[in-house]
């Protein structure tokens, strides 16, 4: 039996304890108090006047018995069927109860499993092509130098994958709860392009920076980290001699700091799953190779929910992409 199947029988059961124990409780109290009510003796006034309206010698006490010992019956009975209802109803309601209380909890732990598993696949790639090539080489009784060295600097890729890898699990775990504090927006744009410069070179991408001195309440490491992803993002999926502009803009009581690209854009029956982790649009892991885990846009979007934030993206296939960094001014 599945365990949440079980917590559920389990908590069902608690309730229902819960609830039987409080039922006849109140039914004890209830059937005590009125008990005590329908032979309590009556007060001079009213025997006054029922005996000026009764023959002389009626039993008054024997009929008022008997009335109390039928209206404690009918009281009995009734208080039964009204527990015998209300723990039928309330076991139903327990049922329904113990299921609502423990579905998030449910959900969260299949999440973290199909997290653990999503990870290890991504990390179990790298690791067999260097397992294959380290085999091949240990087996090739005739390898030379230079074929050793080959395979060496292979295996240094696969290393400088995986560290990425574990770098961007290791930022996914840490964008919990963030210090803000007021953050300019053009340091954070300089230090973001800064950080994708090299990768923009190598494909004569030219990024166009305009943001001014906006000022946002916002963790400066953490929205570099976020914008970078953006930038790394948009140079990744975009041509060779394109252009990418990162600009920002005030809007009421928030910033917006954009990224723009002309790039392939993005599917629209993937855009509602881009933001979810270890998730790939088909264009980015089949047809071309651009490397990537699908945690980039989940990293950007767990920084931003810890800035009170958003993330947002416009697109259309053929048309580039624009992603929006939502924030508090400060
Ligand atoms: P990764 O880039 O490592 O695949 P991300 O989470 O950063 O992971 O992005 C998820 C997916 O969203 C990418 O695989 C890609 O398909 C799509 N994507 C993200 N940014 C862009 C962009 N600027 N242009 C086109 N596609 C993009």
């Amino acid at each position: 039996m599945n365990i949440f199947h079980s917590a559920t029988l389990r908590l069902t059961m608690w309730y229902m304890v819960i609830l039987t124990v409080l039922s006849l409780l109140f039914s004890v109290i209830v059937f005590s108090l009125a008990s005590r009510e329908f032979y309590r003796p009556l007060g001079p006034r009213t025997v006054e006047t029922v005996l000026q309206q009764l023959e002389p010698d009626t039993d008054i006490a024997g009929i008022r018995n008997a009335r109390a010992q039928e209206a404690e019956h009918h009281l009995l009975s009734n208080l039964i069927v009204f527990n015998i209802a209300a723990l039928s109803l309330g076991g139903l309601l327990s049922y329904v109860l113990a299921r609502r209380t423990l579905r998030p909890i449910e959900e969260a732990m299949s999440a973290q499993a199909r997290f653990s598993s999503d990870a290890a696949h991504e990390l179990r790639t790298p690791l067999s092509v260097m397992q294959s090539e380290i085999e091949i080489a240990l087996r090739d009784k005739k390898a030379t130098k230079v074929s050793h060295e080959e395979t060496l600097g292979s295996n240094l890729d696969e290393v400088h994958r995986l560290r990425a890898l574990t770098d961007r699990l290791l930022m996914l775990a840490n964008a919990k709860e963030l210090q803000l504090g007021p953050a300019s927006l053009e340091d954070v744009a300089i230090d973001a392009v800064g950080n994708v410069i090299p990768l923009a070179q190598a494909k004569k991408i030219s990024i166009d920076n305009q943001v001014g001195g906006i000022k946002a309440l916002a963790n400066g490491e953490s929205l570099t980290d976020a914008l970078t992803i953006l930038l790394d993002n948009a140079i990744k999926y975009s041509p060779e001699k394109s252009h990418v502009i990162v600009s920002a803009a005030t809007k009421g009581k928030r910033v917006l700091l954009t990224v723009r690209d002309n790039g392939p854009g993005i599917d629209p029956k993937d855009q509602p799953h881009i933001f979810d982790r270890f998730y790939r649009a088909d264009t980015s892991r089949s047809k071309t190779n651009v490397e990537g885990h699908g945690l980039g846009l989940s990293i950007a979007k767990r920084i931003m929910a810890a800035h009170n934030g958003d993330i947002t993206l416009e697109s259309r296939p053929g048309r580039g992409s624009a992603f929006t960094l939502h924030l508090d001014k400060a």
